[in-house]
């Protein structure tokens, strides 16, 4: 790092948090703090606060909090120097030689880049007028004028270096050219990646073009070619016409689909909520991206055997970030292209209105494969149904599910709960292993933030009596991890309670043995800094959090014994139970 610690300071005291924040989204003056609508989490009620007098937000809702430069790192995408860089920039600061050299070479670049491939964009747009089979493959398409032009298509010509020799006159070297993706290296020198394609710029969320997608405008291969990944195009982080869809106001649903064109003909035909994936390998940063902007994603893949397995992905990776997910079939054979242009959008709107929930897709995968006129059929979709519905947690639901198809299945409920439950036991098992090896991940990961909380916490309380008093009105003493810290934690509060205040010195008279001494010196062996006494309402959550987290899963174990004694009603109310914590949960 080569900013000095003067200069962050400089920084974050020249960008006031609360002016910055209003800049990307509305505040309203309650109390002490500013709300708004949280930008890192999708909420209908403001959760998301702003503190002129500690500079710090902070959401209840998603427990993201921190300084001016956290807030622009988040929002903006960058790294902690980009972001100080953004804020200096913003603030009017000088730039000195105290910066990373090679950062900020890295931010320039990253700003040629742009500008490169915005001329690159502005280059394939006027080409595509003057070439006569690119315009009739749009028409053929039936694209019109104005929604080619508000989704930037264009044409490659077909030439080896009709588009770098353009880019050279900009006054562009090949080196950086060759780093946009946009031409390649060959022995005899570089020749433009794209010939001969109609080409959909894809634009990240700031209106940077980042990369091109190039489709053929006959049956060659690959029929597909996009941009390679690059120092401002990462495709696993990035989500085709994301930038269109977040203008929309009260957006309630994401319709993913596969294709540039499903997005664009969907968009022709008035639905606009439509953004695609760039691959039908979704990931856990695009479920986040999308998250940003609606709770609620629909899949919509194409209904081919690489699509449905996509989609199944898709949907756990969506589940997972705590979307709520559905899954729109198409016609075997048919992208929504081919879709909403053959049969029109009061067909794709039905379509959209019968989706199914995650479950329900499971179930009529596997009911295709069956011919439930036939006894047998009838048998083992049951088996497989069973299998399915072993995997949901909440009783109820299993109930619904059950219910539903005994009628068509013709079979007694009770032997499907038998099969379910039978399952269940298999699935609890292996569960179980999960656990506990979930369980060693977090000690890994998690834990370790856990810690830090929980020192940071003990530490604040064995310097300020008030802070003290503070934090075990809020949590107790077992909200911190079992052995040392929980024992420090009840040795503070019970001085607490007497109205006394306790150094760390005498907290390690109250301990047993040496080793355990020596453990809470380490305990006390950290500096607190203004900015941890900030922070001790996000260290209390954390540790909340944490402790719910625990009460959750032990929940989760009794809530399955229940279930395997057949103990329905109790399982019930430890299921409610259970949804109580969920809810409290970040
Ligand atoms: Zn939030």
């Amino acid at each position: 790092m080569y900013f000095s610690e003067d200069k962050v300071s400089e920084i974050i005291e020249k960008n006031d948090i609360v002016e910055l924040i209003s800049q990307y989204l509305n505040l309203t003056k309650k109390g002490k703090n500013h709300w708004g609508l949280c930008p890192f989490h999708t909420e209908k009620t403001p959760s998301f606060s702003v503190s002129l007098e500690k500079q710090l937000f902070y959401c209840f809702g998603c427990s993201v909090g921190g300084n001016v430069i956290t807030f622009v790192q988040k929002i903006e995408r960058l790294s902690y120097v980009e972001a100080l860089y953004f804020l200096a920039k913003r603030a009017g600061i000088p730039i000195d030689e105290r910066i990373d050299k090679n950062e900020l070479e890295k931010i320039k670049a990253k700003e040629e880049l742009y500008k490169i491939n915005t001329e690159a964009a502005k280059f394939f747009y006027e080409n595509i007028k003057k070439n006569a089979n690119a315009m009739e493959y749009l028409s053929g398409r039936g694209l019109e004028q104005n929604i080619a032009k508000k989704f930037g298509i264009g044409y490659s010509i077909d030439s080896w270096d009709k588009l770098n020799r353009f880019l050279k006159s900009k006054g562009y070297s090949d080196d950086l050219i060759e780093r946009t993706g946009l031409i390649v290296k060959k022995d005899k020198g570089y020749y433009d990646r794209f010939r001969n394609r109609i080409m959909f710029p894809i634009i990240d969320l700031k209106g940077n073009v980042i990369a091109f997608g190039g489709r053929v405008l006959d049956e060659s291969k690959p029929k597909y070619l996009n941009s390679p990944e690059t120092m401002i195009y990462s495709k696993s982080n990035s989500i085709y016409a994301l930038n269109i869809v977040k203008e929309i106001r009260g957006l309630k649903n994401i319709i993913v689909v596969e294709g540039y064109m499903d997005v664009i003909s969907l968009y022709q035909f008035g639905i606009k909520n439509v953004v695609a994936s760039l691959g039908t390998a979704f990931t856990k940063q695009q479920a986040r991206l999308l998250k940003r902007y609606a709770n609620e994603i629909i899949i919509a893949y194409d209904s081919d055997v690489a699509g449905q397995s996509a989609t199944l992905k898709g949907l756990s990776i969506l589940q997972k970030e705590g979307c709520i997910v559905k899954v729109l079939t198409l016609p075997i054979g048919m992208d929504p292209d081919d879709f909403i242009r053959s049969k029109g959008v009061s067909a794709f709107n039905d379509l959209l209105n019968r989706s199914y929930s995650l479950i329900e897709y499971k179930i009529h995968n596997a009911k295709k494969n069956f011919d439930l006129s036939i006894l047998d059929d009838r048998v083992k979709f049951s088996k497989k149904l069973a299998v399915i519905l072993s995997k949901l947690e909440s009783p109820i639901e299993i109930d619904v599910y059950i219910k539903k198809f005994t009628k068509e299945l013709r079979i007694n409920e009770e032997a499907i709960y038998a099969e379910v439950k039978k399952n269940k036991r298999k699935h609890i098992s292996g569960n179980n292993r999960h656990n506990i090896i979930s369980r060693l991940k977090k000690d890994e990961n998690d834990l370790s933030g856990q810690i830090i909380a929980e020192k940071k916490i003990l530490n604040i309380c064995a310097l300020y009596k008030d802070k003290s008093e503070y934090v075990f009105k809020r949590i107790k003493p077992d909200s911190f991890s079992k052995g040392l810290h929980e024992k420090i934690a009840n040795i503070i509060n019970l001085k607490i309670k007497e109205g006394k205040m306790i150094s760390a010195g005498e907290i390690l008279i109250h301990l047993e043995d040496e080793k355990e001494k020596e453990k809470a010196s380490q305990v006390f062996n950290i500096d607190i800094s203004k900015k941890d006494i900030e922070l001790l309402d996000i260290y209390i959550d954390k540790i909340y959090q944490f402790s719910i987290g625990n009460k959750i899963e032990e929940l989760t174990i009794a809530m399955n014994e229940c279930f395997e004694r057949e103990e329905k009603e109790k399982a019930n109310k430890i299921f409610m139970e259970i949804m109580d914590l969920q809810k409290k949960k970040k």
